[in-house]
């Protein structure tokens, strides 16, 4: 099957099936050999692994994972792109199409049925329009997933990656470090795309750690106590999460926890690393006890 990372091939393949781009589905495909190679080479990607792919257009990372991998399954929700991936894909007999909803997959019996319930690597170039909700579905769910390595707008990409002090720091930030290690692998322009996107594009490898960096007794709290010191950037942690309607504490008991953690009454949440969040988080844990 002729190299769809050739522009000049995936253009055929789309005058062919007078297919026509849906916006709505964040739908930029990749034109450049290199960085298709990339992706792979930074998911580390081996004939003993089954790789789910999400949203694989008209089946051109497909085609370089089919190479790669031991079994590709490939979620893709617009149904006009099928019959092209029947076309593009029928070659490969380690390759698995399904018409859905990526937020509707339960992907947890997916690595049981064909990974048998071992940890699966996820790679995809993101429909950018539901990137979060995708990456923290996959985590938060307990999803068996060894690493995510996937390309996602430049911007949000920086955010999973910063570190306290930074201005891309925030709640994304502490979410994904929380459940694995982030990892830039490279920056890639619009031109790698058609129709090219307005922003620029990075692909990151989130590699999933064996067990979160820091222990707290109740992830739920300690997830509350992010988003509302974040929501509030400006504000100090202390007014931050006193004004928090999912924080119920006293703003003398606020006040007793920023001393516990060694931090001056004035101290922002962004200033705060994800051990000092755990340790904020237990201390509370601790008052209800
Ligand atoms: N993998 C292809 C490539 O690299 O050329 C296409 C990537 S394009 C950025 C994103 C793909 O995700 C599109 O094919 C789009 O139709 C698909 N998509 C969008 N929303 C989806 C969803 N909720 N579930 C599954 N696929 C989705």
């Amino acid at each position: 099957m002729a190299d769809l990372g050739n522009p000049k091939n995936t253009i055929e393949m789309i005058q062919k099936h007078q297919f026509a781009f849906q916006k709505k589905f964040g739908q930029n495909f990749l034109i450049d050999p290199h960085v298709l190679d990339k992706i792979i080479r930074a998911a580390g990607v081996t004939k003993d692994d089954f790789v789910l792919e999400i949203g694989p257009g008209i089946g051109t990372l497909t085609q370089y994972l089919a190479e790669t991998a031991r079994q590709v399954m490939a979620v893709e929700i617009d149904e006009n792109l099928i019959p092209i991936l029947n076309e593009t894909l029928g070659g490969y007999g380690n390759v698995s199409v399904m018409n859905e909803d990526i937020l509707k997959v339960d992907i947890n019996k997916m690595a049981e049925e064909h990974n048998g319930g071992q940890p699966i690597k996820v790679v995809a170039n993101l429909p950018y329009y539901i990137t979060t909700p995708i990456i923290m579905g996959l985590f938060e769910n307990h999803v068996p997933v060894e690493s995510i390595t996937v390309m996602v707008q430049k911007e949000v990409a920086d955010r999973m990656q910063a570190g306290p002090g930074s201005k891309d720091y925030g709640a994304l930030s502490l979410a994904v470090q929380y459940y694995a290690e982030a990892y830039i692998a490279a920056n890639v322009p619009p031109n790698c795309f058609i129709p090219r996107p307005n922003v620029g594009s990075a692909v990151i490898r989130l590699t999933r750690h064996k067990k979160p960096p820091v222990y707290v007794a109740d992830e739920g709290l300690l997830f509350s106590l992010i988003r509302a010191s974040f929501n509030q950037r400006r504000k100090t942690l202390l007014n931050g999460l006193n004004n928090s309607a999912y924080i119920s504490y006293s703003k003398e008991q606020i006040q007793e926890g920023i001393a516990h953690i060694g931090q001056p009454p004035s101290v922002r949440g962004e200033a705060l690393t994800l051990e000092q969040f755990g340790k904020l988080a237990n201390y509370f844990s601790d008052l209800q006890n």
